[in-house]
């Protein structure tokens, strides 16, 4: 039996197009086998979101010529081809590289030798690539947006993702109802900018599309990706909370708690409109979980600066962070140059910047050391909140381990339970009960039905 091994680096939407692409691959034969086993084909969805994306991503490459006979194909796709990076300029004659909007392409290719050349060059529109099937995911994502014009000046995926692009809403629609006959229970709407949902449609936009899913489908569970502050409406709080399908789980990132680093960043609002949205959640919703991305060390951020940052989540309504720290790279946006250069930082990409930024890495590692404790307690409270409330949770069960099912609950808490009947996939109502020993904010459930 012919073999592929699949590693995906990156967000939601790269792991629906793994999916997407294994699916053609396992319908014509094919067998997943683990990434470090010998395999024909290795099929690599990277990502240059990060520079520790970019290194995780050449290192799946080095692990696939690690493991790859004279015959295996070395298949690389996703945003760090996009940026031509000397890397796979290098091994240009030993991988088959392919670009984002020529995913849908590959089983072609790879399997019945459809010339690469022939592929049609992306229109403006959204490229469909479905799959009824997923094999890495038990809640499944499922791409309904691609692209971004929004341009912050530390994200290069408006470069490397092309303008807004909605998928159709009967296409999703269709595809729910396969997944659906598929006992897939709860599916993620996922977008490089989900916010931005329905933007080129006339009268059309996320509400409509959560509404059709809902209605037109039997799905159980939906759950939304993140959503930018600049495209959250109180409409959407709104209708959510009226629709008993949709998980009360909202990820919104903030980047930064300072007025001064969003201005920089090119984010289009403010710490107090941030609040507005977070309250509003609150006030509708009061069980939501929330989470929110912050990013430390991004340029000009001044002692002072990221205490505001540090002072505004504290006291911010908020179940979780997700850290990230801010590194010097190859920068593309003209806005970020500009926005440092205005500031009176060095230009960026000079040794001097690069030594700059290195020798705060000690400080970022502090800040980011104390977001993190500060996500922890902010978990702990919400878990005892669901468990002080009696809030009922439903979740999809995952995995196995050690006689105890978990999974990532609606209200996004990991959740463990000791249940020999239930089986994998099986949609759970639940209760929780106390904190985990590990104390990981996971709470140990007892199922209600
Ligand atoms: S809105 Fe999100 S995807 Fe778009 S540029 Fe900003 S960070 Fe990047």
């Amino acid at each position: 039996m012919k073999t592929i091994a699949v590693a995906t680096i990156g967000c939601k939407t790269n792991q629906y197009e793994t999916e997407a692409i294994l699916n053609q691959f396992i319908e014509s034969g094919y067998k997943l086998v683990d990434f470090s086993q010998p395999s024909e084909i290795y099929l690599i969805n990277t990502c240059c979101v990060t520079n520790r994306a970019e290194y995780k991503s050449r290192y799946r490459i080095r692990k696939a010529f690690a493991k790859k006979s004279n015959t295996s194909k070395v298949v690389v796709t996703g945003c760090y081809v996009e940026q031509e990076p000397q890397f796979l300029k290098k091994l240009q004659n030993q991988i088959i590289q392919f670009r984002n909007d020529e995913k849908p392409q590959i089983f072609n290719c790879i399997e019945k030798n459809f010339p690469k050349e022939e592929i049609s060059k992306s229109s403006n529109n959204f490229v469909e690539l479905t799959t009824d099937k997923f094999y890495l995911h038990t809640r499944v994502p499922i791409k309904v947006q691609d692209g971004c014009d929004s341009f912050c000046s530390y994200c290069i995926l408006p470069f490397v993702r092309g303008r807004p692009r909605s998928r159709e809403p009967e296409n999703v629609i269709k595809q729910v109802k396969k997944l659906v006959k598929n006992d897939i229970k709860e599916i993620i709407l996922t977008g490089i900018n989900l916010g931005l949902y329905g933007k080129e449609f006339e009268d059309y936009n996320l509400i409509n599309l959560l509404s059709e899913i809902s209605s037109k489908t039997n799905i159980q569970r939906i759950r939304l990706s993140s959503i930018e502050p600049m495209f959250f409406h109180e409409r959407l709080v709104e209708y959510i909370s009226n629709n008993e399908k949709i998980c009360h789980h909202f990820h919104i990132p903030l980047q930064s708690g300072s007025d001064i680093i969003l201005k920089k960043m090119n984010r289009c609002y403010t710490t107090n409109g941030f609040q507005k949205i977070i309250n509003n959640i609150k006030n509708t919703i009061p069980d939501a979980a929330i989470g929110c991305d912050v990013i430390v060390g991004f340029p000009g951020e001044t002692d002072e600066e990221f205490e505001k940052t540090f002072s505004f989540i504290d006291k911010l309504d908020i179940t979780y962070l997700h850290v990230f720290r801010y590194s010097p790279r190859e920068i593309k946006s003209e806005i970020l140059m500009r926005s440092i250069i205005s500031q009176g930082e060095p230009r960026p990409n000079t040794s001097s910047t690069k030594m700059k930024w290195e020798s705060d890495g000690l400080k970022n590692r502090q800040r980011m050391h104390r977001l993190i404790k500060l996500s922890h307690k902010k978990k702990m409270k919400y878990c005892n909140f669901l468990i002080a409330n009696q809030i009922f949770l439903k979740a999809v069960l995952e995995t196995n381990k050690d006689g105890y099912w978990t999974s990532v609950s609606d209200h996004y808490v990991r959740v463990y339970l000791k249940d020999e009947k239930s089986k994998h996939g099986e949609l759970k109502d639940l209760i929780a009960k106390k904190v985990h020993s590990q104390g990981n904010g996971i709470l140990v459930g007892k199922i209600i039905f």
